[in-house]
């Protein structure tokens, strides 16, 4: 019997219809076509990207086996998106990806200077004892600047990032800071500038890491008595790019093996590219002389999207994903999603993905229900500042009467209750609650929790405070 598209195809069906749930295989296999074989190469057909991309999500290891299974290891998948029944559009329209044609960033060889080529060097990335030295540079490829939109909000950062990427630590942008809330694409942009350097500059050595994994790799290596090592590694790099610097809060080793490696890279003419939730002068925990360098180059801020932006980000998503929907139901859920991008394409890939499961029509009614539905799913992140707006408005006085030292009552019951929230809502230490509401110390906010807890007990008034207060942040 010969092998074709068909009988490959019907083989590796059987085999993950073993493997899956049978809503989620009559979901996304019953309608795959195999249409060709050639070689060692089978070409399915997939309704559309958005259906390519859920598969190469979520089932990409699975069609992986079943097809090694079937054809050996060089087999291969290429999915053909043929998409009808799009708006306005009669004739259907094909495209050819391979999957997972988005290529993994190249590890990137790294020469080492001859007097620290031994194996003491050790690469925090990699098992220890590994020498050769090879550098991952962590970034995404699919966060490039072709898919961060510009807008009013974005406009200052977005082309400080494009300076940056054209001359790696040859502008004034250093270190370039991009800081703003949660959501609305620092990491992205963060990500984008690397992927554009390593265009522009394969040579360079590009690293991106969250600052809360430095930490971590930091203290391991405090552990392991590697910390010379630790620092030796990121004084090699030409870019890097650290996630979060907020994280480094109150972490005053990390925070000071940062400053070490800041300075040896920025005297060398390195490009060192940071982003944080807020602007360096609203920094709690961070060192003076660490805060007093992030402001040597540029702090850009990334602000919540206007309208159109939104709109246009929402389009753009869409389109990538090879989806219409309706102009009236992106402008839906780009009118009540406002400030999280984040939430912005999580309630519209929500929504195709309901309509592809349900195979219902995308319909406002839908909409509705999805946008409702995620904005209540969407727990806010409460911050400290925005706990004691909240308890200062509360009491009607204002956040610098609640953070003053007065002995007033009501005044220090406020703060007590703006730490007690603090220390229930937020992953804050007892000491950055205490330095973040009127530079108190830890002691003072244990005392704090402790006399709210009391209180709540055998004041009645004082519980109905709590209880108002907590639907407040609820
Ligand atoms: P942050 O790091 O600030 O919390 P992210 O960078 O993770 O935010 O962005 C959240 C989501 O929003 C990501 O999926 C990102 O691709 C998207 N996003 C943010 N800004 C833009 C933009 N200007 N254009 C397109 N997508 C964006
Ligand atoms: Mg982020």
């Amino acid at each position: 019997m010969s092998v074709t598209a068909n009988s490959v195809w019907k083989n590796c069906l059987v085999f993950i219809q073993d493997n899956i749930q049978p809503q989620a295989f009559k979901t996304w296999f019953e309608p795959i076509k195999p249409v060709k074989l050639s070689e060692n190469a089978l070409s399915i057909q997939v309704p559309s990207k958005f259906f390519y991309e859920w598969l190469e999500e979520h089932y990409v290891k699975l069609l992986k086996v079943a097809l090694t299974k079937e054809l050996g290891e060089t087999a291969k998948l290429v999915y053909i998106i043929r998409m009808e029944n799009t708006y306005g559009n009669k004739e259907p329209f094909t495209e050819k990806i391979p999957s997972s044609n988005r290529g993994a960033m190249a590890a990137q060889e790294m020469d080492v200077p001859i007097k620290s080529k031994n194996p003491e060097l050790r690469n925090p990335f990699v098992i220890p004892g590994i020498r050769n030295i090879k550098i991952e540079s962590q970034l995404n490829p699919n966060y490039s600047f072709d898919n961060f939109l510009e807008g009013d909000s974005n406009r200052l950062a977005r082309s400080a990032g494009m300076a940056v990427a054209n001359k790696p630590g040859g502008t004034s942008f250093n270190p370039l800071l991009v800081f703003g809330g949660v959501g609305l694409g620092k990491t992205h942009l963060a990500h984008a500038i690397g992927v554009e350097i390593k265009d522009k500059y394969p040579e360079r050595t590009v690293l991106y890491i969250s600052a809360e994994k430095f930490t971590q790799q930091y203290i391991e290596s405090v552990k392991k008595n590697t910390r010379n090592d630790f620092i030796h590694f990121y004084q090699l790099i030409d870019v890097l790019i650290i996630d979060d610097v907020q994280f480094l809060s109150g972490k005053s080793g990390t925070q000071d093996v940062f400053f070490h490696i800041f300075n040896h890279l920025h005297q060398n003419g390195k490009q060192v590219i940071l982003t944080s939730d807020k602007a360096p002068v609203d920094m709690q925990d961070i060192e003076q002389r660490l805060l007093s360098r992030f402001k040597w180059g540029l702090s850009a801020e990334l602000q919540s999207p206007d309208y159109e932006t939104r709109i246009s980000i929402l389009k753009n998503k869409l389109y990538r994903d090879g989806v219409e929907i309706p102009e009236d139901i992106i402008e839906y859920v780009a009118k009540h999603i406002k400030t999280n991008i984040r939430e912005l394409e999580g309630a519209i890939i929500s929504l195709i993905a309901q309509s592809t499961l349900n195979k219902r029509e995308v319909t406002i009614d839908l909409a509705q229900q999805v946008v409702e539905k995620f904005v209540k799913n969407t727990k806010r992140e409460v911050s400290i500042d925005y706990i004691q707006k909240v308890v200062s408005d509360y009491f009607e006085m204002d956040v610098a009467t609640l953070q003053s030292k007065t002995r007033k009552r009501h005044i220090v019951q406020a703060r007590q209750l703006a730490m007690f929230f603090a220390k229930k809502f937020t992953k804050a230490s007892l000491a950055s609650i205490g330095s973040q509401i009127g530079k108190r110390d830890h002691a003072t906010v244990l005392h704090a929790c402790k006399t709210v807890d009391n209180l709540a007990e055998t004041d009645k008034q004082f519980r109905k405070y709590i209880d108002d207060l907590t639907k407040k942040f609820s």
